[in-house]
């Protein structure tokens, strides 16, 4: 079995004790194991990390693009590995593990360019021969946790903007997916970052979590995962005036009205609720279609679905891979046992596939349920799994009650031909990423991403909105007169 060493203060570091890490394909065997760390381990990261920052701030935007540069450059010639190591610990397909390696790098390559840039406004000041201008700069040593869903993009696209601003992180991916977060430590190492500048924790968070977030010297803390974690951290950051961002749970929705294309609607929600097995915040889990196509539509939708093939995430004719563990399958078989409780009709799927070929793997068969209403908890709870509802629907005032509809705010989708339509529902769905004609997920780099409500916080990622999180003001004003 691989052992991986983790990143701390510049070294390749191990404990001597071990967190094995799966393979949701087949779960008979671990295929590597990383170091669990203790307290004392966390705490030392800190202070590499606080001592990084000093160097890492002082050091020029120039260099600092550069090492980004070097690092998207690395990450591309080793692209075909990370991937094969991303499908190992995830599941998902090799093609979409290379996509996430690709995208990964391009967050690299925005943020070192922006990197070259200032950021800073000069403005009036009524007072003779005075200049004022702000700027922002970097705030110090930044905690970015990571989920399993997207082990090596979700760190890439916290660790670019906040290194490119000038700031140390400490990266704690999740454990169940802890190889991709340590093999762009390893690109970012080998590209040249300063020792300290960043620091991986890995370990079971049971026993680090006070080291790991209660830390004095934290800035600011970035955080992707489930609201419960989310919210809970919130509450304890505020108190100590810690700067939170959190990319929280989703109930996307998307709408089909009668003058859509129902073929191109139906290829899009094959991607927005069965890529990566639905395991995406974006994904799309329930569909409301105007009642007049509702038929035509679920016939559609119902065909297209049962031609997906399900297998291991490594090989080629696998389109929807295995859920990431297995307690995350049980969890989504009891979601959907609870829905045909509460009177659902599956439509589609339900269950785990059969035959030897899915038997030591965290299969689910993708499943489309009907006859769902508001007060069932699948219409209403997050599944994050290879599950959507479709429901019919009278026109768009009623699609838009029903999309806002939601504790959750992160992302929208219509499909119309309709241009007046289009506008409305921008303006009207209440969610952070609204899509028109195209997919609930598949937002770009340099695309500003982030929910509304329960979906988010203050803060947006990617594009240069993500540098207000990363970033403190400085108002400056000079007098050069008598
Ligand atoms: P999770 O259980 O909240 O875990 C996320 C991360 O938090 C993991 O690294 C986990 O570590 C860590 N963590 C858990 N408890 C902690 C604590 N007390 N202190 C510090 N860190 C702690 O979420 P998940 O189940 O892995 O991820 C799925 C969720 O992520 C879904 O709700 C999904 O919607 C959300 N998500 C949101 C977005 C978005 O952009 N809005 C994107 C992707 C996913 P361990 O792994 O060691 O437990």
């Amino acid at each position: 079995m691989r052992s991986l060493e983790t990143l701390s203060g510049g070294q390749w570091v191990t404990t001597g004790e071990w967190l094995p890490v799966h393979d949701p394909a087949d779960l008979r065997t671990p295929v590597a194991r990383v170091p669990a760390l203790g307290a004392a381990d966390v705490t030392r990261i800190h202070d590499h990390a606080a001592a990084g920052f000093d160097v890492w701030r002082r050091t020029s935007p120039f260099d600092r693009a550069r090492v980004l540069f070097e690092t998207a450059r690395l990450l591309r010639e080793r692209a075909d590995g990370i991937a094969a190591d991303v499908v190992a610990e995830n599941g998902k397909t090799f093609k979409e593990a290379s996509g996430e390696v690709q995208k990964a790098a391009d967050f690299f390559e925005y943020y070192a360019g922006i990197a070259r840039d200032g950021y800073g406004t000069l403005v009036h000041d009524a007072r003779p021969d005075t200049r004022t201008s702000f700027h922002g700069e970097p705030i110090g040593v930044v905690l970015a946790i990571t989920p399993w869903n997207d082990p090596l993009l979700t760190p890439a696209r916290k660790l670019a903007p906040a290194l490119a601003a000038g700031n140390a992180v400490v990266l704690k991916p999740a454990s169940e997916t802890p190889l991709s977060g340590l093999l762009l430590a390893r690109a970012l190492h080998d590209a040249g970052l300063p020792a300290g500048v960043l620091g991986v924790v890995t370990g079971r968070v049971g026993r680090i979590s006070d080291a790991l977030t209660g830390d004095p010297r934290i800035a600011a803390v970035t955080f992707t995962g489930s609201n419960a974690v989310g919210e809970g951290l919130r509450r304890s950051l505020a108190d100590r005036n810690v700067r939170f961002q959190g990319e929280l749970g989703g109930k996307n929705a998307t709408v089909v009205l009668a003058d859509a294309d129902l073929d191109k609607a139906v290829g899009a929600l094959l991607v927005a609720s069965f890529g990566q097995t639905g395991q995406r915040c974006t994904a799309t889990s329930r569909v409301l279609v105007e009642r007049s196509v509702y038929r035509e539509f679920t016939d559609l939708l119902l065909a297209a679905v049962a031609a997906l093939r399900i297998g291991p995430g490594g090989e080629d004719t696998t389109v929807v891979g295995p859920l990431s563990s297995s307690g995350h399958r049980d969890g989504v078989l009891a979601d959907i046992a609870r829905a045909v409780k509460e009177g659902a009709t599956v439509l589609a799927g339900g269950g785990v596939p059969e035959g030897e070929a899915h038997a030591h793997g965290c299969y689910v068969v993708p499943t489309v349920l009907g006859d769902v209403t508001r007060e069932m908890a699948i219409w209403r709870e997050e599944v994050f799994g290879p599950v959507v509802v479709v429901r019919p629907v009278d026109g768009l005032d009623e699609a838009l009650a029903e999309v806002n509809d939601s504790d959750y705010g992160l992302a929208a989708a219509l499909f119309t031909r309709d241009l007046g339509a289009a506008h409305r529902f921008a303006e009207a769905a209440d969610c952070g990423q609204v899509a028109v004609n195209t997919t609930t997920s598949g937002w770009d780099v340099h695309h500003p991403f982030g929910g509304f409500r329960a979906s988010g916080s203050a803060f947006k990622e990617q594009g240069g909105e993500a540098l207000r999180f990363y970033t403190r003001v400085k108002t400056v004003a000079f007098h050069f007169g008598p």
